[in-house]
């Protein structure tokens, strides 16, 4: 079996406490990846004082050119597409169609940041005195921690990295324990693109052992979490009190609502993509679906007639469309919120067990699912279950629709198809969410706009766009007099 290691202070590492865990392939668990270091704080710790040493000169390294080494990284990625689609697909289990778009939002990324990195504006703006300039513009702020979840184990480490680096910042990087093959992928990437070696550090470990030692080390200066809302709450608490600068993205329970008027053919293959795409592990997944009282029986009955023919299988065999769960914690609790539903009293139409078929006996396969008759404000209704299983929710109107899309403690993604301009716009304002779709399923952001939720979801930063680059960079204003003289603002140019 191969042993991976960690990119330590410029060389790759066994780590120091001398612990591996073992990486499986979800769709069939006989297939082992590898080896991958449990880490502890002592690795931490040396990972945190050569990022410390590779900040100084990377802060003096001109933004352009720290930027020409992330169009590098995106070239590299669009030659190693397939390979690291492939990969990945072995070790996380989303078919390839969606691997390769899981790298392609890298690639969109990198040049996103390469272009940024000529950019990073700050103002000019006039002084209130004379012979006077005023200005803001940004500076590094030192070594980010960035912890990240396994749904998207290239994309999100990414859109982390990236604006971290093109601002100035050394990293270190923990991925998911479910991810850590394109982990360490990724760091190759970087490497070979030419990065710094001690700009960049990967910690491989467990979150409550090796990503609680970043979040803790007082070297590190800020945290980017992306995970679940339970284990951001962890980090937000120690961060709050050792002040550091912290952005996160949690979780979701994220609606479709179609309307009478909507396009039915549209809305039926937006929620068979946004339920269940990446086995409903997205954190932008469809996991309600409020149909209004017109629609609701034809749609559902064509939705269960698509649902029970959709595909499951191994992800690297291109007819499949529909994957494994990540690992068995995640099957059981899909199990247990099957069991919630039906004690809940909502009709069980579709899944609701694992796959039969002898075939899929060795991976983390569970069937999709489907409960109409949903009560709002049950807990089926209203918690992240984070797997392929939709809550079907009848309305009369579209104002009881946005009501409910908006009493969950979540606030990600929301989707609304109408034909209605004006309903339209007034979702677009009314939705709680960070982000609503017209006519598009809940999934699917583009990389360069920003990326976060409201509420439970997220506290208040944005991944992607432009507005990323803020968090990654610290504002600083300069004023240069040049009136030779002591000019008092507020005071010498309003004379009583
Ligand atoms: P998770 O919270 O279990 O783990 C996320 C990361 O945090 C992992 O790297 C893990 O090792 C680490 N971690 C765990 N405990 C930690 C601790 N005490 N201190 C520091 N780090 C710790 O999440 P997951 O199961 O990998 O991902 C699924 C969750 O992520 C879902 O809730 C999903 O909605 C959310 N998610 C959100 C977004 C978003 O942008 N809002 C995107 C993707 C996934």
């Amino acid at each position: 079996m191969k042993t991976f290691k960690n990119f330590i202070a410029g060389k790759w590492v066994a780590p120091a406490t001398g612990q591996y865990f073992e990486n499986r392939n979800p769709a069939d668990t006989t297939d082992v990846i590898g080896r991958f270091p449990l880490s502890g704080p002592e690795d931490v710790d040396r990972a945190v004082a050569s990022a410390q040493d590779g900040f100084e000169r990377w802060k003096r390294t001109p933004a352009p050119a720290r930027g020409d080494v992330l169009r590098r990284v995106g070239d590299l990625l669009t030659e190693r597409k397939e390979e690291i689609a492939d990969l990945m697909t072995r070790e996380m289990g989303k078919p390839l169609a969606e691997t390769r778009g899981d790298v392609q939002e890298g690639i969109d990324t990198a040049y996103y940041a390469a272009v940024e990195g000529r950019r990073l504006f700050g103002h000019t703006v006039p002084s209130e005195l004379r012979a006077k300039w005023a200005m803001s513009y940004r500076r590094p702020i030192g070594v980010a921690g960035l912890i990240t979840p396994f749904n998207f184990p290239l994309a999100i480490p990414t859109w982390k990295a990236f604006p971290a680096l093109v601002c100035g910042n050394a990293v270190i990087f923990k991925p998911a324990e479910d991810v850590p093959h394109t982990g360490t992928a990724f760091v190759e990437i970087l490497l070979e693109a030419g990065l710094p070696p001690d700009v960049i550090q990967l910690v491989h470990g467990a979150g409550e052992v090796a990503g609680k030692a970043i979040v803790e080390h007082p070297g590190v200066a800020l945290i980017s979490f992306t995970g679940s809302t339970e284990t951001g709450r962890i980090v937000g608490e120690t961060c709050g009190r050792m002040h550091k600068r912290l952005s996160l993205e949690m979780g979701g329970k994220n609606a479709q609502i179609v309307l009478d008027d909507a396009n039915l053919d549209l809305a039926l293959e937006g929620v068979l993509w946004g339920a269940f795409g990446t086995t409903g592990q997205r954190c932008t997944a469809t996991s309600r679906l409020i149909l209004q009282s017109g629609i609701h029986d034809e749609l559902l009955s064509r939705l269960l007639d698509r649902t029970r023919e959709l595909k499951l299988g191994d992800g690297r065999k291109e007819a499949t469309e529909v994957g494994p769960l990540i690992n068995e914690a995640a099957r059981e609790k899909v199990e247990r919120y099957v069991e919630i539903g039906v004690a809940e009293g909502a009709d069980l139409l579709c899944g609701g067990r694992r796959p039969e078929n002898g075939k899929l006996a060795d991976g983390y396969y569970y069937e999709p699912t489907i409960f109409a008759r949903v009560e709002a404000g049950s807990r089926l209704e209203q918690e992240e279950i984070f797997g392929p299983v939709l809550s079907v929710i009848r309305v009369e109107t579209p104002d009881e629709a946005f009501r409910i899309n908006n009493d969950v403690k979540y606030g990600l993604s929301s989707s609304l198809y109408t034909r209605d301009v004006e309903v339209a716009f007034r979702a677009l304002s009314d939705l709680d969410n960070g982000i609503t779709y017209i006519n598009a399923p809940t999934i699917g952001a583009e990389a360069h706009l920003p990326f976060g939720g409201v509420k439970a979801t997220g506290n208040g930063h944005r991944e992607g766009g432009w507005e990323v680059y803020e968090f990654f960079s610290e504002t600083k204003v300069g004023y240069v007099d040049f009136s030779g003289r002591l000019q008092r603002a507020q005071i010498d140019n309003y004379p009583t």
